[in-house]
């Protein structure tokens, strides 16, 4: 195992990082912006370095600073955590070079399954259903035409190097479609440097269903079950849990199956999740990897008693997994509700400022992933997360109770933010029948 690792990320999943760390006697060395100085979990590490000013862009994206910590801090392995730098095949490679183990994936694989047309092909290769949909990029207006045509509308125009629910517009008929290419395009290439963009059908009325995966370096690759997300608002995840509702065992299987093969195909290594839709016939669809550790990765955690954390270390460190497939349990149903700083009245926008009070659930079952403390600032340059709520009980009916308990329990103030409308969906009969589609959020409020 690592004696030293550095954590090129901030907040709570900096924090969780640190936690693992703790627990398997390795020491972590933290990176912060100027904004994230006063942040209480830098005490937790070993020590911490300075990489810059606020703006992401001149800090946890430096590849170069970040890199110089590492030498300094002396670490023999870094966690990107998930944004930032962690899907950055670039930054994966140039750890490589510099001799500092990344822990995630290896950047080929990386890069072939972090371009969302690329991981298509693979899922094909695998026999994993995909999506009907353009076989590559779409080049031109006339082959966007024709492909729809083929599928039939509505469709989506999505980015290849898309993610956290941007680049994707939907296009109901060809008038639509001709406006919409260039504009995906154009945006697509601000938001991601690369103005690729390919269509795929629009799934109506789907739930997204993902499975997370974990293999080694010794050949051995294994699904932890799946993550039932459907409760989206803006293509964004809101509520997650797991197991998957309503899911019959048969596809529950047949989905987890696929996304061993998947991974198996592409040679991909360390923690990762397969992201599918299901539609309301139960068939399933593959539709991206998330090569990395993802922010719903608790779920996964109580239901199967697996550091998640620990376990990326552990394979990154050349150890061979310790358990086989047919001994990963999925005990009890564990929900996951993330609590954003945002302001339901103003369009869902992010809300910094400064928590004047707080208090955090506790008792049977109940699990709180934050990094913030009252007196916290929420700072305007990072994502709106102050923090996961998840529980855990024997089963889902119980799991409602105890997270409906815990968000009644829960008080922050100083800043607006999306628990209100957590607590709205609990209450839903959608939600609580296991019956909701990804639109359904939006539809209802
Ligand atoms: P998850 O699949 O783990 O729920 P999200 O899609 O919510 O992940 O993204 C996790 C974090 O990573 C968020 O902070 C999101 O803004 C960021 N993120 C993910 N993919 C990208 C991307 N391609 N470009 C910029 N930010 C991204
Ligand atoms: P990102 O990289 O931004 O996470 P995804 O491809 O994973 O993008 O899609 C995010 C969400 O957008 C999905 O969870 C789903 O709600 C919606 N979505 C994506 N593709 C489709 C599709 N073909 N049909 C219907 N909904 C889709
Ligand atoms: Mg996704």
């Amino acid at each position: 195992m690592f004696q030293r690792i550095l954590i090129a990320n901030r907040g709570e999943i900096a924090l969780r990082i640190i936690r693992a760390c703790r627990e398997l006697g390795v020491e972590t060395v933290a990176v912060f912006s100027e904004a994230d100085r006063e942040a209480e979990y830098l005490q937790l590490a070993d020590e911490a370095y300075c990489i810059g000013p606020p703006a992401a862009s001149e800090s946890y994206l430096k590849i170069d600073r970040v890199i110089s910590a590492a030498e300094i801090g002396n670490v023999q392995a870094i966690h990107p955590g998930y944004g930032f730098l962690a899907e950055n095949a670039h930054f994966a490679e140039v750890c490589r070079d510099s001799q500092i183990e990344f822990i995630g994936p290896s950047h080929e694989a990386m890069a072939k399954l972090g371009d969302k047309v690329e991981a298509r092909r693979i899922a094909a290769a695998a026999k994993v259903p995909c999506v009907p949909g353009s076989k590559g990029l779409v080049e031109s207006e006339e082959e966007a035409l024709k492909v729809a045509e083929e599928i039939g509308y509505p469709v989506l125009i999505k980015a290849t190097a898309g993610g956290g629910g941007k680049g994707i517009r939907p296009a109901r008929n060809d008038i639509t479609l001709r406006s919409e290419l260039k504009a995906a395009s154009a945006e697509a290439e601000k938001a991601f440097k690369n103005p690729g963009v390919y269509i795929e059908k629009l799934v109506e009325k789907p739930r997204h269903v993902e499975v997370q995966v974990l293999a080694d370096n010794h050949g051995n690759a294994l699904h932890l079950w799946e993550r039932d997300c459907t409760m989206q608002r803006r293509h964004q995840k809101l509520i997650e849990e797991s197991p998957a509702p309503n899911l019959p065992q048969s596809v529950r299987e047949d989905i987890c199956k696929a996304a061993v093969r998947l991974v198996t195909e592409s040679g991909y290594t360390n923690a990762g999740t397969c992201e599918f839709l299901v539609d309301p016939d139960n068939r399933f669809y593959f539709i991206e990897v998330n090569a990395r550790i993802q922010v719903e990765h608790p779920v996964t955690e109580m239901v199967t008693s697996i550091d998640l954390i620990q376990q990326q270390l552990r394979v990154a460190a050349g150890e061979t997994l310790p358990f086989q497939q047919r001994s990963v349990p999925c005990t009890g149903a564990a929900l996951e509700v993330r609590i954003n700083a945002e302001d339901p009245d103003n369009d869902f926008r992010g809300c910094p400022g400064t928590i004047t009070k707080l208090r955090i659930p506790g008792g049977p079952g109940v699990r709180f992933d934050s990094h913030v403390h009252e007196g916290y600032k929420i700072s305007p340059y990072y994502d709106s997360m102050i923090g996961k709520l998840i529980v855990h009980r024997p089963t889902r009916e119980a799991a409602i109770a105890c997270m409906r308990r815990a968000l009644d329990e829960i008080v922050i103030e100083g800043v607006k933010t999306t628990i209100p409308l957590a607590r709205k969906i609990l209450d839903h009969t959608t939600f609580i029948d296991g019956r909701g589609d990804t639109s359904f959020v939006e539809r209802t409020w």
